[in-house]
């Protein structure tokens, strides 16, 4: 296995866990992989493939992620193929007489009802079948597809083919579909850790939005990365605003042509643009290893999405930063518009769901604790010193005075207005309405003057994320006391509040610099490849890794043998470049 590993893919060593589905695979064992993103997970069935006598058939959702899987492949002279809808017939049919000829061929869900595929199946001799992104199975995950439900097919028709199914999905609920939908008796099931040590994580209030963009863009001048935002209308906003600013951006949507879409992704994929601003369609097809940052200007409606977006950062290992900008506006809109569920089941578990991401982003503990407790795991230590609560970033200040004066006015407000409202009356305002409902007679009334609206705002959202407030649903949303505001308003309970502006410490461009090393020597590494991709038409990544430049310009490989020894470099690439990144390295092997 291990010689496999390193000729074909150049890896010196396994990551955790794919050793042991590696071997289950090629004993005949259905494994189920639960692993976060840019944990290895297509190793795990591409190594047995090579492995196998037969052909692996892999199954996964998007054209663009099956197209990039294989442009790898090839790039270490693995037989490899794809059927998907944009083929025609003869093309197709060509791959099928011939599945022989492939160690894997990639497909989508579609295939499987269409007879002819069927047919080459059962005439051919499959090793493996893979069910790639497999949260895709399950109603319960983010990205159900109707087509994934077919998959019970692979057992009942092929009861002695191993089949691996591999998400980055941490519920058990969903996990519990995927061997469910997929008859699957006696697997191994695999879940690791869900924690990305290697994003910083934060989470600021927005307060700014163009500001706070151009700041944090400034500290990742020339790196790749992905800002989300909510809506097609803020993505097209955002993207001209950031291109008058002189920012190379792409955009994508789903209300832009196929092709435009296409476009996109591939400049983005092939480092032709680094920045791109899109919502949520921008999302499975992206396998980009090098992704540096993921910058979300609202907050997302749950905290699964929330993680998968993130994790799209930073899947090469090397440290990158997530910086998510949420407004208390974020949360009313997602609430203003729950009433058009109708199925009341649904809006309870989408209202739930939203209340814990907006807890989140209020919370003064451990982000990573926060999240994996989310996802019902433990994180171990007391600072992860990789978020903006660990690494103190935050000031905090005693709100338990704040706290009383505001509950006290919601309960004198008899729990009938919203938040607008409230703030004014703790304002002293002299508006018509106020004056006219006889609220300035309130005790409550002109209490908290020497706070401004936007501080007031912040602190009230703060109470509702930890639960001492309730916003209705609709169209005006009331403020409500909750059973526990009883412990601030007459138990003596204490509470810290976050102060609203956050200064951040600069961190991971740091942190890279420091793996490199040698600056001068990357660069022109970085370079070199780049004029290598170009050439060959291929993404730089697939040329090496930043992993492996890295390693390559604090090693500072000699001879062939030496360079065939830095991680990521295979037989097939090393025949095919040791000998001008040796060139180019030699120059400064003197110094
Ligand atoms: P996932 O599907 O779990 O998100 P990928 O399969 O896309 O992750 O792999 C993420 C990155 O890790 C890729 O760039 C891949 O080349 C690299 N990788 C996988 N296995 C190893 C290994 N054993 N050693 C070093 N790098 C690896
Ligand atoms: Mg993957």
């Amino acid at each position: 296995m291990e010689k496999y590993l390193k000729e074909y893919f150049g890896f010196n060593s396994f990551r955790p866990y794919q050793k042991e589905i590696v071997s289950n695979l090629m004993a005949g064992r259905d494994v189920v992989a639960l692993l976060p993103t840019g944990s290895g997970k297509s190793l795990c069935y591409q190594l047995p493939a090579l492995m196998l006598p037969g052909t692996t058939i892999v199954i996964s959702p998007t054209i663009s992620l099956m197209q990039d899987q294989v442009a790898g492949l090839q790039k270490n002279n693995i037989r490899v193929a794809t059927i998907n809808s944009s083929m025609d017939y003869a093309a197709i049919n060509s791959i099928l007489q011939n599945l022989a000829d492939y160690k894997l061929l990639y497909v989508a869900p579609e295939r499987f009802p269409a007879e002819n595929f069927m047919a080459a199946l059962k005439l051919a001799n499959i090793s493996l079948f893979v069910v790639d992104e497999a949260h895709c199975i399950s109603e319960w995950g983010h990205s159900f597809r109707e087509e994934y439900r077919k998959l019970s097919y692979l057992k009942e028709n092929f009861p002695t083919v191993p089949v691996i199914a591999v998400t980055a999905t941490a519920t058990q609920k969903v996990a519990q579909d995927i061997v469910a939908q997929l008859h699957l008796k006696d697997h191994l099931l695999i879940r690791s850790s869900f924690d990305r040590a290697n994003l910083t994580i934060r989470i600021h209030e927005r307060v700014d939005k163009n500001t706070q963009v151009l700041d944090f863009l400034k500290t990742h001048d020339g790196e790749s990365g992905i800002i989300y935002v909510s809506t097609r209308k803020k993505t097209d906003e955002l993207h001209e605003f950031l291109a008058k600013k002189g920012f190379n951006i792409a955009k994508y949507h789903a209300g832009l042509s196929a092709q435009e879409r296409k476009n996109a992704h591939t400049q983005f994929i092939n480092d032709n643009i680094k920045l791109i601003v899109a919502t949520i369609a921008f999302g499975m097809g992206i396998d980009k290893p090098d992704v540096r940052f993921v910058l979300h200007l609202n907050m997302p409606r749950n905290i699964e999405q929330y993680y998968q977006e993130i994790g799209r950062a930073g899947r090469d290992g090397l440290p990158s930063e997530c910086l998510m900008l949420y407004s208390p506006e974020d949360l009313v809109l997602y609430k203003r518009f729950m009433n058009d569920y109708e199925e009341q089941a649904v809006r309870l578990q989408m209202t739930r769901k939203i209340d814990q991401m907006f807890s989140l982003c209020n919370s003064i503990v451990c982000r990573r604790a926060e999240i994996l407790s989310y996802f019902d795991e433990t994180y171990p230590a007391s600072n992860c010193q990789n978020c903006d609560n660990c690494m103190d970033e935050v000031e905090k200040v005693d709100g338990t005075i704040i706290a009383q004066k505001i509950l006290s006015c919601v309960f004198r407000l008899r729990q009938q207005f919203g938040l607008n409202y409230v703030i004014d009356v703790l304002l002293g305002s002299k508006k018509q309405d106020v004056l006219y409902r006889g609220h300035d007679q309130l005790s409550t009334y002109n209490i908290l003057t020497e706070e401004s609206r936007s501080d007031l705002k912040h602190y009230i959202f703060s109470l509702i994320s930890a639960g001492y407030l309730e916003v209705t649903e609709g169209e005006y949303p009331l403020l409500l006391l909750t059973p526990t505001s009883v412990k601030i308003l007459q138990e003596g309970q204490q509470i810290q509040f976050k102060k609203k502006t956050i200064r951040k410490k600069l961190k991971t461009k740091e942190a890279t610099q420091k793996l490199i090393g040698n600056l001068e020597i990357f660069e022109t590494l970085r370079k070199l490849r780049l004029e290598l991709a170009r050439a060959e038409s291929v993404p730089p990544f697939m040329v090496f890794s930043d992993k492996t430049l890295i390693e390559m310009s604090s090693h500072l490989p000699r001879t062939v043998e030496d360079f065939l020894e830095i991680n990521g470099v295979g037989q097939v690439k090393a025949n095919k470049y040791a000998k001008i990144f040796l060139e180019s390295i030699s120059k400064f092997n003197g110094k």
